[in-house]
């Protein structure tokens, strides 16, 4: 970091990852000057930064929470009831809001006034270190605006702490540094949790017009007037003609599969056919219709709502579509949201580059192959260290079982029979609190439809995040056995100390699905590296095994046994060289206990 490098660092869960990434930005930092910026993906992780800030307790270190309009302005929601609402339009929503009230009309925004700027909400905010939604408890309490009093306190603060999402729109970076008053060369940021980052920035450059999309432009357009966007077509005229080609698409291209690969120029190209009409006269609809929605959301503005425009993101995704970058975008056609196109961004490192301007600490449990991630990311020329396993050996078990298999042609009526029977066994004899990973929900619906005891706990598709919240807390307190599906919301990034977690079944390899993005990332990084099956399949797999393994141990007194039922687990000894193969899962497990007792 002080030879102004980017440095990768994988360090088992438990092992400090965040008091260490933070003490390393400080103290690279000692007379240099720079600011911190701390990103994290979820609201979990932003609470152990603040608390870990507070046990520092260092009183140079001015620290606070930032996120989005979207979670940090009261009036929008108070006004808003539906819908979503992207950072652009919520931005120039607030900005008309302010303007008035320094016009001289207070009732524009309520929470707009003396007390954002006052130094009693700026010293509130540096010695409470209260998280986003603490705040924004505060904020409405006390009528100020969080979102504004945060951005008046950034001027005083050396550390920032923000998601992802929020620092990878390159928009609303640019506009939060230029309000902190960094530059990106005077920035450290510290990348928590990175494994996530390839898939966090495929997520945020991708982008897709659903049929859904259309409908809500189509009405939208009819509530303003629909205009006739050319001689004899009118807005909606020109919705149903991008609806139909891509139903018409859909129809003619997919099949029984649920998303197909296609060219960029078939939407156009079909819809010249389809419609009669030249590429020209196609680009000059788009064009017009762009003004619609501009004018759209300047009549929304008007009447004080959030100027969002569904015709003017369908417009601009349009256009976009027009000239996206073929080496790194696929267009994807699925069935989602009542049929789709989709621009799915192959190579994550475009969105990151931005990144690279500063000196960037990339912290995880689970990076390694770290070379294959930093390929992925576009950080070549990082340093890296890998922090061996620091807790008792004896402590942790990772075994494998051949007996059983969810690959996709041997998992028929006996193949689920067979998993069924392993589970069934071993989540009845072990009694701690068990953890069983599904590589799809379409697998833990399959096994456990099988039947088992009513008090066993399901992490279900459709389960709400607060739901979700109550059940783990019951299962913490003693639950026993809950099923959940790899790379979901509990396989990632919840902490189950001492005895809330103690066995983990892995039901199965979680392989990507085959799906047509999936195949593009393969033939994308199988032409750029040469490594496709590598980079697209091994990698995203080693990193879910080994987070979901990773769930036992948060230090060296936790105890914990993994069981892998799956004979495809040995092409990963490679990567979790301490699994060893077991021919009686069951006895292999309660020896492991019996014997862990024995110690304790
Ligand atoms: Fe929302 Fe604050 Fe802007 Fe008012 S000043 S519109 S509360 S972000």
């Amino acid at each position: 970091l002080k030879k102004k490098q980017s440095v990768a660092i994988e360090s088992p869960t438990g092992s400090g990852k965040t008091i260490m990434g933070l003490l390393s930005a400080i103290r690279s930092n000692e007379n240099q000057g720079k600011k911190i910026l701390y990103l994290t993906r979820t609201n979990s992780q932003q609470e152990q930064v603040i608390n870990e800030l507070r046990s520092i307790g260092n009183r140079d270190i001015k620290a606070v929470v930032i996120q989005g309009r979207s979670n940090m302005c009261p009036l929008y929601r108070e006004l808003e009831t539906e819908g979503e609402f992207d950072s652009e339009s919520l931005s120039r929503f607030c900005s008309m809001r302010k303007k008035k009230v320094m016009e001289g009309d207070k009732d524009a925004c309520h929470y707009f006034n003396w007390k954002v700027r006052d130094p009693s909400t700026s010293q509130y905010l540096f010695s409470q270190l209260p998280t986003a939604e603490e705040f924004y408890i505060y904020g409405t309490e006390n009528n100020l605006c969080p979102y504004e009093s945060v951005k008046f306190a950034l001027k005083d603060a050396n550390l920032v702490i923000a998601p992802y999402a929020f620092f990878l729109n390159y928009g609303v970076a640019n506009r939060f540094l230029n309000h902190w008053g960094v530059s990106r060369e005077e920035l450290i940021i510290i990348l928590d949790e990175a494994h996530n980052l390839p898939d966090l920035a495929r997520n945020a450059s991708s982008f897709r017009i659903s049929t859904n999309l259309v409908n809500s432009a189509e009405k939208e357009s009819l509530d303003y007037g629909d205009i006739e966007l050319m001689e004899r077509i009118r807005s909606t005229d020109l919705m149903e003609m991008i609806r139909n080609t891509i139903m018409d698409l859909i129809r003619d291209r997919i099949g029984e599969r649920d998303e197909v690969r296609i060219k960029f120029q078939d939407l156009r190209e079909n819809m010249m056919i389809a419609n009669s009409m030249s590429s020209e006269k196609y680009g000059n609809l788009i064009t017009y219709l762009n003004i619609f929605g501009e004018y759209i959301a300047g009549e929304k503005e008007k009447k004080g709502h959030v100027p969002r425009s569904s015709v003017f993101s369908l417009s601009n995704y349009l256009m976009s579509w027009e000239t996206v970058d073929e080496e790194k975008f696929v267009a994807v056609l699925s069935k989602q949201r009542n049929g789709q196109i989709e621009a799915f961004c192959m190579d994550p490192s475009v969105l990151l580059n931005p990144l690279r301007e500063s000196r960037t600490i990339h912290m995880s449990g689970t990076l390694s192959p770290i070379d294959v991630y930093l390929n992925v990311t576009g950080f070549q020329d990082s340093s890296s260290r890998v922090i061996p396993y620091m807790f008792p050996r004896e402590n942790l078990s990772v075994m494998y079982y051949e007996g059983t298999t969810t690959k996709y042609d041997e998992f028929d009526e006996g193949g689920a029979s067979r998993l069924y029977e392993q589970i069934r066994s071993l989540t009845s004899a072990i009694h701690r609190n068990t953890i069983v990973f599904f590589p799809s929900y379409n697998v833990l619906d399959r096994i456990y439809s099988m039947g088992f005891p009513s008090d066993v706990m399901v992490e279900s598709r459709n389960k709400t995040q607060s739901d979700l919240m109550e059940m783990i807390s019951k299962f913490r307190k003693g639950g026993r056995t809950l099923f959940a599906v790899s790379g979901g919301r509990i396989a990632e990034g919840m902490n189950f100390p001492g005895n809330q977690l103690e066995f983990v079944i892995i039901a199965g390899i979680p392989y990507p699905r085959p799906d047509a993005k999936q195949d593009s990332i393969y033939r994308y990084y199988d032409r750029v590296f040469g490594k496709g099956w590598e980079y697209a399949v091994t990698y995203p797999t080693v990193i879910k095994i080994k987070q979901e393994i990773g769930r036992l141990i948060r230090n060296e007194t936790d105890i914990g046994m993994a069981m892998i039922l799956d004979k495809r687990a040995r092409y990963f000894k490679k990567y979790i060289p301490e699994m060893k193969l077991s021919q009686t899962p069951l006895q292999d497990c309660q020896d492991f206990f019996m014997e862990a007792a024995r110690r304790q």
